[in-house]
C-alpha cells in the first residue's frame, strides 16, 4: 500500500472511531448573528452562549427573535459593556433563563447593588482573565476593547423609578470576548472598540477562526479601521461583520468593509442577522 493511502486510511478510521465514540463532535458550533451585536453561540455540546443581549427593540432583529422565549435556553450571558445598546434585554434574558451573567468586575458588582442581576449567577472577571461558566470544555477569555463604558439606567427604567438617580453609573472597562468551544475552533467578538494594536496578541495567544469586528464606524472603528485590525493584526481565518446599521447614525455598510478588506486571505463571511453558521 503506498505510504499516502495508509495516512488516509488512518486518518479516516482514526477519525469515524472519534465521532462513534463522542457523537456530539460531529454536530460542530453554531453562531448566529441576531443584530447588532447580540450574537449567538451554540457549542458542541449544546451549552448557549448569548453575547450583548439587545433583542426586543432592536430594529435589526428578525421578528421571531424580538420575543426572548424564542432563544430557547441560554446558559451564558456574555456582557462586553454597559450601553443601552448592549444590555437593553439583560435583566429579563438573565430573569427568563437563569443564565449565568460574565462581565468585567465592577459592573457586574454595580449591576447586583442595582438589583439588575442575582450575584448567584453572575461572574465579574476582567481583561486578561479566563472563565468556564458551563464546564470546563469552552473557555471564555476575556480580551480588550478601546471604548468607554457606563451602565446606561435609562436601559432599565432606573431613570423613572429613582428620580434624580444619574443616567449613568459606573460600569468597569469595555471588553471583548475569545470564546473556545470543545473542538479547538475560537470566536473572537470585538464588542464595541477602536483598531489598537494590542489586537495582535489576540492573533498570538488565540489565532480566532472566526473574528467578528464591529464596523459602524461613529461610535466604533469604520470599515477601514475594522479591515486593517483583520488584516494586520488579528488575521483570523474567517470574518464577519456586525454592529452596523442600527440606527441612522452607525451608518457605514459591508460592502465598504468587504472593499477595505481588499485581496486578503481571510475569508470574509456572508452573515445577516438571523442565519446560523456551522463549524
Ligand atoms: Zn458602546
Amino acid at each position: 500500500m503506498n505510504v499516502r493511502i495508509a495516512r488516509w486510511v488512518i486518518v479516516t478510521v482514526f477519525g469515524s472511531f472519534l465521532l462513534y465514540t463522542n457523537p456530539a463532535l460531529a454536530a460542530g458550533v453554531e453562531v448566529q448573528w441576531l443584530g447588532h451585536a447580540t450574537v449567538k453561540i451554540t457549542s458542541v455540546k449544546g451549552k448557549v452562549i448569548l453575547i450583548d443581549p439587545f433583542l426586543k427593540n432592536n430594529p435589526k432583529t428578525p421578528a421571531k427573535f424580538r420575543d426572548l422565549k424564542a432563544l430557547g435556553k441560554v446558559d451564558v450571558i456574555l456582557v462586553t459593556h454597559g450601553h443601552g445598546d448592549h444590555i437593553y434585554d439583560l435583566e429579563e434574558l438573565a430573569k427568563l433563563t437563569g443564565a449565568t451573567v460574565v462581565a468585567n468586575y465592577e459592573f457586574i458588582l454595580n449591576a447586583i447593588t442595582l438589583g439588575l442581576l442575582n450575584g448567584d449567577k453572575s461572574i465579574g472577571m476582567n481583561k486578561g482573565g479566563t472563565v468556564s461558566p458551563v464546564g470546563r470544555g469552552v473557555k471564555i477569555h476575556m480580551v480588550p476593547a478601546e471604548h468607554s463604558s457606563s451602565i446606561d439606567l435609562k436601559a432599565f427604567g432606573l431613570m423613572d423609578k429613582e428620580p434624580g438617580s444619574r443616567r449613568t453609573v459606573e460600569g468597569g472597562p469595555a471588553v471583548g470576548y475569545v470564546i473556545e468551544l470543545e473542538n479547538g475552533f475560537k470566536v473572537y467578538h470585538s464588542g464595541d472598540t477602536d483598531v489598537f494594536l494590542g489586537m495582535s496578541l489576540i492573533h498570538e495567544f488565540f489565532k480566532p477562526d472566526l473574528a467578528l469586528v464591529c464596523i459602524s464606524g461613529h461610535f466604533t472603528m469604520g470599515p477601514e479601521g475594522a479591515a486593517y485590525a483583520v488584516n494586520k493584526l488579528i488575521k483570523p481565518k474567517m470574518v464577519a461583520p456586525i454592529h452596523y446599521g442600527t440606527f441612522p447614525v452607525i451608518n457605514r455598510t459591508p460592502a465598504e468593509f468587504k472593499a477595505a478588506l481588499g485581496n486578503t486571505p481571510v475569508k470574509l463571511l456572508d452573515l445577516p442577522p438571523g442565519k446560523t453558521l456551522r463549524f
